[in-house]
């Protein structure tokens, strides 16, 4: 265990005086691993579910005010929370609402796989309080499904978000992902079409990355997958036209939303604002600094248990730190950054990249378009 930089003792673990902020639940379960995915997760295996959610309403009492309305947003992900049993789910809002005011919270989001819940459950999702399903589909080509390791085929995907609307779920955003080994632009585009011709609220298309640990980043490595910044391109450029032609508003690099639609929690994450991560390996980051969770669900367990908390690291963030985070991520969306954030080399930098059409000045605020919103990270770099 890595106490990090700052040590225990800086007020991270005992309770903040928060006035609003984003609560993030990690849920580390999922039916099997795909190839591509970075972030912490595995099969239940032995986990006993039921102590890893004592475990995690315990964190939860303890890291948020009680009876405190100091969460804005909450955020379950993972992992597929919606793998969990109805009275498992029964059991984490329970957890949630001693601490948490529901009826102060402006969005409630779950992830959610296909093939994962059925009718009764996602009418339970709605009972307990949520108002939005982020649906991982990534493709309506079962072949790339396939490729993707994913358990779901194109037709349980349709079947699920159909479900999600009898149920009443206000809001379903759908995530794609595009750029995929053996992925054609014809299917990408026949995958937009059939997602858009589903109805949703808001779509996510995300560009495969290959992060390392992953199998995917391994066989990249060996030299049987490519990741072509020109063909990415060619991808994002036709997600990005097909969306915006039906009404969605492209608000961040890889998020388009129906007018009065966009994610509230990632809207927020995007500005800077403090957020809380409950669960194993979450994160969190609180008047400047960032603490992490100890990525192991058994472990996590055991020292909530022992400690009352899962801290492993934390560290605070310089103002330097603060600059370079609130760039990176404020270029990707369509707010832009505000142009004292750079200094004046990269002012100088940024006229070149304006005059080359690929970013524009507007105000004080500094905006990518066109094809610079393709290359939000080199132009980041560039910046920074
Ligand atoms: S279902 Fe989601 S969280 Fe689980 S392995 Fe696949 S991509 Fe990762």
């Amino acid at each position: 265990m890595i106490w990090g930089r700052l040590g225990i003792g800086a007020g991270i673990i005992s309770c903040y005086m928060l006035s609003a902020l984003l609560l993030y639940v990690h849920i580390p379960f999922c039916h099997r691993i795909c190839p591509y995915c970075s972030f912490y997760k595995h099969t239940p295996g032995a986990t006993p579910i039921g102590g890893f959610l004592e475990a995690l309403a315990r964190e939860a009492r303890q890291r948020i005010p009680a009876g405190g309305s100091a969460a804005r947003t909450l955020y379950l992900g993972g992992g597929t929370p919606s793998m969990l049993s109805p009275g498992h789910l029964r059991n984490l809002f329970t957890g949630l609402r001693a601490v948490v005011d529901f009826e102060a919270l402006e969005e409630v989001t779950l992830e959610a796989n296909p093939a994962t819940f059925d009718a009764a459950k996602a009418r339970l999702f709605r009972e307990l309080g949520v108002t939005r399903v982020s649906l991982g589909i990534q493709s309506f080509d079962d072949q790339v499904l396939a490729t993707l390791g994913r358990e779901h085929t194109a037709a349980q995907a349709r079947e699920s978000v159909a479900i999600l609307r009898r149920a009443d779920i206000p809001a379903v955003n759908i995530d794609l992902m595009f750029s995929i080994p053996g992925q054609s632009k014809a299917s990408w585009q026949d995958t937009l079409e059939q997602a858009l011709a589903l109805g949703p609220e808001h779509i996510s298309a995300y560009n495969l990355s290959y992060e390392e640990d992953t199998a995917f980043f391994e066989s990249l490595r060996r030299g049987e997958m490519r990741d072509d910044e020109d063909y990415n391109a060619e991808f994002f450029h036709l997600a990005d036209n097909l969306l915006t032609q039906a009404g969605f508003e492209h608000y961040e690099t890889s998020n388009y939303a129906r007018p009065g639609q966009r994610s509230s929690h990632n809207c927020g994450y995007w500005r800077g604002e403090d957020y809380l991560g409950l669960g194993p390996s979450a994160v969190s980051t609180m008047d400047h600094i960032r603490s992490k969770n100890v990525a192991d669900t058994s472990s996590y367990i055991a020292q909530i248990q022992a400690l009352g908390h899962a801290l492993a690291d934390a560290e605070s963030l310089d103002p330097e730190a603060r600059r370079l985070e609130r760039i990176a991520l404020g270029l990707r969306t369509s707010e832009g950054i505000s142009q004292d954030l750079l200094t004046a080399d990269a002012l100088s930098r940024a006229k070149h990249l304006a005059e080359a059409g690929l970013l524009q000045f507007a105000g004080d605020r500094l905006l990518l378009i066109h094809h610079g919103r393709a290359l939000v990270d080199p132009i980041a770099a560039e910046l920074v």
